[in-house]
């Protein structure tokens, strides 16, 4: 085939959550649908799924607890970025949730809608995630969210969901919404969709694999999120590994 003639189509499933919820860990890190996996800190399972996913070869991400407008402070786990912090504060917390989730190549938001908004605190995000090298998903929690915006002032490479997969949860539902990502990706080249582990886990597991027959015919590759990243920024920005 010669060069330019067909596109390269790329798409990336982030499944949120690891590290909290148990219904689907296995199914995916186990499994053969190379995901990214986005891992809680602070929890008693950040640590190991973080080794689990990299040992079987998965991209990890950090799952970064942020302030919603709505829901239960339990809902965001120990140590959330919450908009009353001082930028210090939020600077050590964002640190620290790297530290505590070993081979993170990038972060993305969990929840977050009132946090995102705030200037003060992507600030000081998106100031650690390029002193640590890290890109930056924007969960895509609130459309008036700083990521963008902030992320382009300090070139820090940024994308941003585009599907949610399991928002429903039943297989026939992330079926049709992976059947979205692949519509999506062929229009744009390239989709990031999002998926969960817990409550939903294993439907949208199920759900995941069930669709990669279609992938595999449209042509699709489902490839780690830093793989969707521009030549140019994936040179720029080196990772420590
Ligand atoms: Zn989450």
């Amino acid at each position: 085939m010669l060069r330019g003639t067909g596109r390269d189509l790329k798409a990336s499933i982030i499944i949120d959550d690891f590290g909290g919820g148990v219904g689907g860990v296995e199914e995916f890190l186990e499994g053969k649908v190379p995901i990214t996996a986005a891992v809680m800190p602070f929890t008693p399972k950040s640590k190991e799924h973080a080794e689990w996913a990299h040992k079987n070869g998965f991209e990890v991400m950090v799952h970064l607890p942020m302030q919603p407008k709505k829901g239960k402070r339990s809902w965001l786990g120990p140590k959330p970025i919450t908009v009353d912090l001082t930028p210090e504060e939020a600077r050590k917390r964002v640190e620290q949730a790297i530290d505590n989730v070993p081979y993170a190549k990038g972060l993305n938001n969990h929840m977050g809608s009132l946090a995102v908004e705030n200037e003060k605190i992507v600030r000081e995000i998106v100031k650690v995630a390029k002193e640590k090298r890290l890109y930056i998903v924007d969960s895509g929690t609130s459309p008036k969210s700083k990521f963008p915006e902030i992320a382009k002032e300090f070139g820090v490479p940024l994308l941003k969901r585009d599907v949610f997969l399991d928002d429903i949860s039943s297989e026939a539902h992330v079926k049709k919404q992976m059947a979205r990502l692949a519509v999506l990706t062929e229009q744009t080249g390239k989709g990031i969709a999002i998926g969960h582990v817990g409550v939903s886990g294993r439907v949208c597991s199920a759900g995941v694999i069930h669709s990669m027959d279609d992938f595999k015919n449209r042509n699709i590759k489902i490839v780690p999120v830093s793989q969707l990243l521009s030549k140019e920024m994936y040179q720029k920005y080196l990772w420590p590994y």
